[in-house]
């Protein structure tokens, strides 16, 4: 199974009083308190991972209508550019699948690189293995891209090394090749919700899917609250953030409520240059590209995010909807 493991007790903060954060920002923009929304506005760049499969498919269902609910939803809530991140391999093992990268381009979006088989850099048996399979993800991207510039990296499992040996490696081998590097800062772990919701979908447990959603929905306003206390914990404000979200069943039928609690939180749709051209995306890290850019960013400056309250958890998902 693929998925792109982030630990929800990174995303571990403490909420500031709301009514402080709110004058501070207002007093920041030099502008008066009109309305909370307007004064804690951010730039979100959104991410797609895993085209063009991700999890499990429930029935009468077909990646290519899973790939346009996802290009319909960007484009109703003004998304100016998503990447794509590819992994080769779904498109030999399901070609039908091939379509949902061609109609990505279509929309606008571009496609860049998750290595050709979701291959992790830590897992993988050598470096020069994770080359290869980064470079075998190439041709199926660069094929649809045109002129344009693809050499941008997800890693997968957001693994840019545990080994400074292979992080530095790698590192290298990314820059020799022309490839920016995708970091990402916000997430709501919609991985973790793929094979329980295709179970549900195919039993036709609408009772159980609700309350996945409902679920899932909470911990998505939760995290974005825990986000902008982390930033203000780690930078001073709230940066512009990276989301990473995955082209699969859950993804499709929750980005629009997704999206639509972004708005609702102040989220302005940008370029992922928009967003990495931002200081915070450019301090250089030993571990640059490994896990999630506040995080990080945290332990290289040893700034403590001890005390912070945790984020929901996704909950039990596993014992949802089997046979009886
Ligand atoms: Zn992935």
């Amino acid at each position: 199974m693929i998925h792109c493991k982030i630990q929800p007790s990174q995303l571990e903060t403490k909420l500031l009083k709301p009514r402080i954060l709110t004058l501070a920002l207002a007093l920041a923009a030099g502008a008066a308190p009109a309305s909370a929304h307007a004064a804690a506005a951010f730039d979100v760049a959104v991410t797609v991972d895993d085209l063009t499969v991700h999890g499990a498919l429930p029935r009468g269902m077909s990646w290519t209508g899973i790939g346009r609910s996802h290009i319909a939803t960007l484009k109703a809530h003004r998304v100016p550019q998503a990447w794509g991140f590819v992994n080769g391999k779904r498109i030999v093992e399901q070609p039908e699948s091939a379509a949902v990268l061609d109609d990505w381009r279509r929309a606008g979006h571009p496609l860049g690189n998750h290595t050709y088989s979701h291959l992790g850099l830590s897992g993988a048996p050598s470096l020069q293995a994770w080359i290869d399979d980064a470079t075998a993800g190439e041709a199926a991207i660069a094929a649809r891209m045109a002129n344009a510039d693809w050499r941008v990296l997800r890693f997968p499992f957001l693994d840019g090394g545990a080994d400074p040996a292979r992080h530095d490696g790698a590192a290298a081998w990314l820059k020799s090749r022309g490839y920016r590097i995708a970091d990402v800062s916000l997430s709501f772990d919609d991985w973790a919700y793929g094979d329980t919701y295709a179970r549900c979908m195919d039993k036709g447990d609408q009772a159980a899917i609700a309350a996945m959603k409902a679920g899932y929905l909470q911990r998505v306003d939760a995290i974005i609250a825990a986000t902008r206390a982390l930033s203000q914990r780690v930078y001073g404000r709230m940066i512009p953030q990276v989301l990473l979200t995955h082209m699969g069943p859950w993804g499709a039928a929750t980005l629009p409520d997704v999206l639509a609690r972004l708005d609702a939180a102040g989220a302005r749709y940008a370029t992922l240059e928009q967003v990495q051209a931002d200081a915070a995306y450019r301090e250089p890290s030993p571990r640059a590209g490994n896990g999630m850019l506040m995080e990080r960013r945290a332990q290289d400056a040893g700034i403590g995010l001890a005390g912070l309250p945790l984020a929901p958890p996704v909950g039990k998902l596993d014992a949802l909807c089997r046979q009886e």
